[in-house]
């Protein structure tokens, strides 16, 4: 675990342009100076990413919006104030502060209060805002210890400050509103529910957005094994069908379906809590792909609370891959 020196340490690396892995309550990121446009190249270096997509500025509380953004609406500030620190990112306009490297070119900025305590303490001792997607390679599963970043990343970070495992586990949820009504372009942490009820009105959840949004690539969160969504009634004949045409198969069990037999190389049974689910799915992916399975069946939960992010995240595990 991070101790005070390692934060100082951490902090000093961001201040002279390099790149630290750090630990937020969603996934581990790799974050730099936001305002450092030449660290914040490194970070699509590093990741593989294409300059085009944006990245998430991590800022350590509410009260420093207006430091990063050109205009905060009442709806933002609302939002803000319900969800911060937490998995909630808002899109802005971009505030003069931010460089366009770290906005993919857009006039467009997404801010969020990380709710860790090391994010927490890195970005009091920095002082500045730290833009940071996730911590690994553009396309694959995103990390939740910091043992699965120095994995992927290895001596490509700087520095990797530990936190421990990722109590949400996916993404935060990123609502744009610079519209005249707030939208969802991804599901995440915060719960659609949640945020209707903070909002007092349904909130959209655009199947395809306009604006650039990596995390909507075809295939994203990608374990190496691919991945088949059946019914879940279906996961224990698929995965049996799989198996027997040669195929190291990896099984995502429902919960429901704990004690039925399978016939798979290995065995995943999903938690029955959606938190547990959410928390365990990166983990779950990487450690199928560890135990040598080419093939990951498994079916989607109902989308109602986290249940949306964990099907928007394995449905785009098992997206079409362009280098396949
Ligand atoms: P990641 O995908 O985990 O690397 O984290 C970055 C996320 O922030 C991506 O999903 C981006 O789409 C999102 N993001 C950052 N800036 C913007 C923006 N201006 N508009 C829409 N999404 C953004
Ligand atoms: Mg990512």
């Amino acid at each position: 675990m991070a101790t005070a020196s390692d934060i100082e340490k951490a902090a000093e690396v961001l201040r002279t342009g390099g790149l630290v892995a750090l630990p937020t309550e969603t996934v581990y990121g790799l974050g730099a100076n936001a305002e450092d446009p030449a660290a914040v190249a490194r970070i699509f270096q590093v990741k593989g990413r294409p300059p085009s997509h944006p990245l998430i500025v991590h800022i350590g509380g509410a009260e420093h919006l207006d430091e990063w953004v050109e205009e905060v609406p009442a709806t933002a500030r609302l939002l803000a104030g319900h969800f911060w620190p937490g998995p909630l990112t808002l899109v802005l306009r971009r505030g003069r502060r931010v460089p366009l490297e770290a906005t993919g070119g857009l006039e467009t900025v997404a801010v969020r209060v990380p709710d860790h305590p090391v994010a927490l303490a890195l970005l009091s001792a920095f002082g500045g805002g730290v833009t940071a997607p996730s911590a690994n390679r553009f396309g694959s599963v995103s990390p939740t210890t910091a043992d699965h970043v120095r994995a992927e990343l290895g001596d490509a970070v700087d520095f990797v400050l530990d936190g421990g495992s990722c109590g949400v586990g996916v993404e935060s949820t990123i609502v744009d509103v610079t519209g005249e009504t707030p939208s969802i372009l991804r599901p995440g942490g915060v719960t659609r529910e949640d945020l209707e009820a903070v909002l007092g009105c349904p909130i959209e959840v655009p199947s395809t957005s306009h604006v650039r949004v990596p995390g909507q690539h075809p295939s994203h969160y990608a374990p190496r094994a691919r991945v088949v969504l059946v019914e879940p009634e279906e996961v224990v004949a698929e995965a049996g069908r799989a198996q027997e045409e040669g195929h190291q198969v990896g099984v995502f069990l429902p919960a429901a379906s704990a004690d039925a037999p399978v016939k798979a190389h290995a065995v995943v049974t999903l938690p029955e809590s959606l938190d547990a689910y959410a928390r365990g799915l990166y983990g779950f992916l990487r450690e199928l792909d560890q135990q040598g399975c080419d093939l990951i069946v498994a079916s989607l939960p109902a989308e109602q609370g986290l249940g949306l992010a964990i099907a928007n995240r394995l449905r785009r595990a098992a997206g079409p891959r362009s280098s396949q």
